[in-house]
This record gives structure tokens, C-alpha cells and sequence, in this order.
């Protein structure tokens, strides 16, 4: 059976994930406003983009509460950059030197559905922007053998600590930069710019 993908298309990077998911055999339907909501889909994915600017339109559009019980009650998401600040219970912010005081000062009021804590650009601005590869563990995989995950990061957000129930699926440098909990994938960099599909796999292997 197709699997239908929603991916959150408020702002941000989402066409990218949209012709991944697409390219892996998916139908994907865009959620720009609350009735895009009584679509059915399978999975929803959380693109990376501005997290202030992507959190208030949630909260205005109607969006966040109707969804944020959704992602509780199991739905699988993925949510990448922004999309994992979103998801993260609690959030603190570091500047990327183009943000405005009155921005860092905000509380990202997202879904705080994933026991994770990330302080939004985590990795300073003269790493702001970086690539690097790491390998995906996953439980009664091979792990170690297999190649390394190219990954891109862009303003990325750092997590700096994981709660209960938390797997860490890439770890760079000894830390988290792509974990799950349940039915939540979260990840500090953006898949949809490398060609690498396990992430996605396991992703849609959630549902
Ligand atoms: N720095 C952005 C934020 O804090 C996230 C960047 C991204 O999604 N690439 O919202």
C-alpha cells in the first residue's frame, strides 16, 4: 500500500523533502492550513527552516494543538533542523548572529512532544554551516558496517541532552544528531540535501 506523507509546508525546506519522498514511492500531501488537516497521510515531516516563524504560524493557523495530539497519540514524524526544535521539550537559543535579541528571547512554543533538550544554533557561527558523515546505529542492525550518512548541517540546532526512551540513531563527535523516541525521529541536519535514503527508510518504516 502507497503511503501518504504530510509534510508541513508553512516555510522552510519543504519541496525538498516532497520529491524525496516522492522518489522513495510515497504520495505527499502539503499542510499549509488547518482543513489540509482532514487529508488522511500515514506520517508527517517536519522540514528545517525558521523555527520561530514556522512555530507561530502553527500556533495561528490553528495547526499545532490538532497535530501535537496527532504525534502523541503515534503518528510517525520526521523532524529535521527546525522541525526537530519543534518537536524538542525543551529549547534554548544561541545566536547565529543574524537574529534579533527580541528573536532569542522568545520561547519556541512547538509541539514539545520528544524528551530532548536543543539550544537552536548549538554549533556557533563559525560552524554554522557544515558537512560532515557519521554511521546510523539502529538496535539488531549491523550498525559499525555499514557506510557513513553524509550530513549536512545549516544553523543546526545542538541537543544537549536526551531523556528517557531516547535512541541516538547518529552520534558526531560522541553527540546526538539524529535520535528517536517512539513513533519521533529528530535530526540536527538536513537529509533532503544529501542522496542517502536510510533515514527516510526508517522513517517510513515507522509506519
Ligand atoms: N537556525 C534555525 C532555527 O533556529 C534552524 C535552521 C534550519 O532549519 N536549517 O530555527
Amino acid at each position: 500500500m502507497q503511503k501518504t506523507i504530510a509534510v508541513l509546508a508553512v516555510q522552510g525546506a519543504f519541496a525538498e523533502h516532497e520529491s524525496r519522498l516522492r522518489s522513495l514511492g510515497c504520495a505527499v500531501v502539503e499542510l499549509r492550513q488547518l482543513t489540509d488537516l482532514q487529508q488522511s497521510f500515514d506520517g508527517l515531516v517536519l522540514p528545517g527552516g525558521e523555527s520561530t516563524t514556522q512555530a507561530k504560524l502553527l500556533h495561528d493557523l490553528g495547526m499545532l494543538e490538532p497535530l501535537r495530539q496527532r504525534i502523541q497519540g503515534g503518528l510517525p514524524v520526521l523532524g529535521t533542523c527546525a522541525g526537530l526544535i519543534l518537536l524538542a521539550e525543551s529549547v534554548q537559543s544561541a545566536s547565529d548572529g543574524r537574529n534579533p535579541i527580541s528573536d532569542l528571547l522568545m520561547p519556541i512554543l512547538g509541539f514539545a512532544t520528544l524528551p530532548v533538550t536543543v539550544v537552536r544554533n548549538g554549533y556557533g557561527r563559525q560552524l554554522g554551516s557544515f558537512t560532515a558523515t557519521a554511521p546510523l546505529h539502529v538496535k539488531h542492525s549491523e550498525g559499525d558496517g555499514t557506510p557513513s550518512i553524509p550530513l549536512t548541517f545549516i544553523r543546526a540546532p545542538r541537543i544537549t541532552a536526551t531523556g528517557e526512551g531516547v535512541e541516538t540513531l547518529i552520534a558526531l563527535n560522541g553527540e546526538p544528531v539524529a535520535v528517536r523516541c517512539k513513533n519521533q525521529i529528530g535530526c540536527c541536519f538536513h537529509p533532503e540535501l544529501n542522496d542517502d535514503n536510510r533515514l527516510y527508510e526508517l522513517f517510513l518504516g515507522l509506519i
